[in-house]
């Protein structure tokens, strides 16, 4: 299978239609390959780490996403005034928009990921479903097709069998999801899933799909080429959510053998290629705990924890992403990959694990963040950063190797000791607390165990120890202090800044103009 992609020529420039810790491996990975970088930002991100590392930068509008990173149409204009011929969109934002991809290839851009047309087929989980059904490949017990009224849908789920889940057919990020354990909840949660569909995707198709009580969540990373090759680089477990969000991630699975490696890797191929997927992908699976595996969705797009793939396969998945894109067959290495090693991924969040996990937007007073063998810390921020409730409130990942999961523990444990994050909250005490649980340790997880233990009390005590309280309070005056000290200095210009030069000069800069 050949597709226009396949001829084209070498990308010399590519913007990075993203932002944050993303938007800074993007760049890394284009130095890497010697491709021109540049990036969009808003004007809450104008000193942000991708302003000041890509060799060009614009500013695409104010904070709020949907004036800036969200503006496909101003994106793909701007890309052809720079002269740039590939879009990176990262995660999130524009990534899984296939207007966007489509967008951008007919102005003859190259979308560094899938095609619109496979990333629209999996954008709806209903019609996602069905093509796997098709193929072969095992889904969540459940129905096909959306479910038009309550009659259908009370029925359905009386045959499926509680406990069921009702799922927007348009949903993503965890979004629009209910439980339901008997038949008496059913016609409340129908009604209020499509009220909630409706008002979160515009869409109120909902359908059904059998609760599988505490699986576990594995991944598996797969790269297409435009040569029909499609390769599994193996998986990740992300068992540990909040709330269906992922914050720790791990490879190689603690509960994946190397042969349910082989049957689940085949899987997502078969998955892939039902779609003629091209570029990276990840095809996500829940794990019952007699070891059957469901299909739950794909991710047309890099994820978040790509890096613990990176670490345990080797393969830099950024720059395979970029030479698929450029019409390259996928490198020999890509094939017949095997984990060599343990990784883990710990996503730093600004929000306060004592409080419900409000987000702790504020100046980031001082940084450290820890070194030495088995760590790598991917990030968008520095000392002296302003973290604002615009975006996501993910600081940075830090992802941990080792030979094996006792060692990356060990350094877990290190890392965690080195860290050091002033002048607002962030979920490290969560992490510090997982080091000391039976369950974490010997990698006994599930997707509820995170929440069941935190609203047990079991993981991090109801009160945030004093110590930490006295250390924002220190924070909290050394930045009065520096304050006063920065009054009389010259406020920094506005404006396109770009590559290390003007760091010195950011350095200490106040962001006294973010919006
Ligand atoms: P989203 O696209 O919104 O992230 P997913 O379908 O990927 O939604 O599901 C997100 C999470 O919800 C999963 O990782 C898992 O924790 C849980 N989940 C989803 N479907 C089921 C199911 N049928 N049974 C049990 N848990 C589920």
């Amino acid at each position: 299978m050949t597709s226009p992609n396949s001829t084209r020529k070498p990308l010399e420039k590519v913007l990075v239609a993203n932002r944050g810790e993303i938007a800074v491996r993007i760049v890394r990975g284009l130095r890497d390959a010697g491709i021109r970088s540049a990036v969009i930002y808003s004007e809450a991100d104008r000193q942000g780490l991708p302003v000041l590392l890509a060799d060009e930068a614009f500013c695409i509008g104010p904070a709020p996403s949907n004036e800036s990173y969200l503006r496909g149409e101003a994106i793909v204009d701007l890309a052809l005034s720079i002269g740039a011929d590939g879009v990176h969109p990262g995660y999130g934002f524009l990534s899984e928009n296939a207007d966007f991809a489509r967008r951008c290839q007919a102005a003859g851009i190259v979308f560094i990921g899938p095609s619109p047309d496979a990333i629209s087929k999996m954008g709806s989980k209903v019609e996602s479903r069905r093509l796997m059904m098709d193929a072969g490949v095992p889904v969540v017990p459940g129905g096909r097709d959306p479910l038009p009224d309550l009659a259908t849908a009370t029925e359905a789920a009386g045959q499926i069998g509680y406990p069921v889940m009702l799922k927007a057919a348009s949903g993503g990020g965890g979004k629009g999801m209910r439980l339901i354990r008997s038949a008496e909840d059913f016609p409340g949660a129908y009604r209020a899933a499509r009220s909630e569909a409706r008002a979160s995707f515009g869409d109120d198709d909902v359908y059904l799909e059998k609760y599988i009580e505490e699986p576990r969540h594995v991944e598996i990373q797969v790269l297409g080429d435009h040569h029909g090759n499609v390769v599994s680089l193996g998986e990740r477990e992300c068992s540990l959510q909040r709330r269906h969000q992922k914050v720790v991630e791990e490879a190689p699975s603690p509960a994946v053998d190397p042969d349910l490696r082989r049957r689940m890797g085949e899987a997502a191929v078969q998955a892939a290629r039902a779609v003629g997927y091209t570029n990276a992908g990840t095809v996500e699976f829940l794990l019952a705990e007699n070891g059957e595996f469901f299909f739950l969705e794909v991710n047309t797009r890099l994820q978040v924890e790509h890096p613990i793939t990176e670490r345990v396969t080797g393969i830099d998945l950024v720059a395979a992403q970029l030479s698929i894109a450029q019409g390259e067959p996928l490198a020999p290495e890509c094939y017949g990959v095997e984990p060599r090693g343990h990784a883990i991924e710990l996503r730093i969040y600004a929000e306060d694990p004592y409080r419900g996990f409000v987000p702790s937007p504020g100046r980031i007073e001082h940084l450290r963040w820890p070194e030495g063998p088995g760590i790598r810390v991917d990030t968008g921020v520095y000392e002296g950063s302003e973290v604002t409730i615009y975006y996501d409130p993910m600081l940075a990942k830090l992802i941990i190797s080792g030979a094996d999961r006792p060692q990356v523990l060990a350094r877990m444990a290190r890392a965690l000791s080195e860290i050091r994050i002033d002048g607002i909250r962030t979920t490290i005490p969560l992490y510090r607390a997982l080091l000391e649980d039976e369950d974490f340790l010997a990698g006994r997880l599930d997707i509820g165990m995170l929440d069941r233990k935190m609203d047990g009390g079991e993981l991090l005590p109801k009160e945030r120890p004093e110590e930490e309280d006295l250390s924002l309070i220190a924070a909290a005056l050394a930045h009065y202090e520096a304050g006063e000290r920065r009054s009389a200095r010259p406020a920094p210009s506005g404006g396109h800044r770009s590559g290390w030069r003007q760091s010195g000069r950011l350095a200490g800069v106040r962001g006294g103009s973010w919006s």
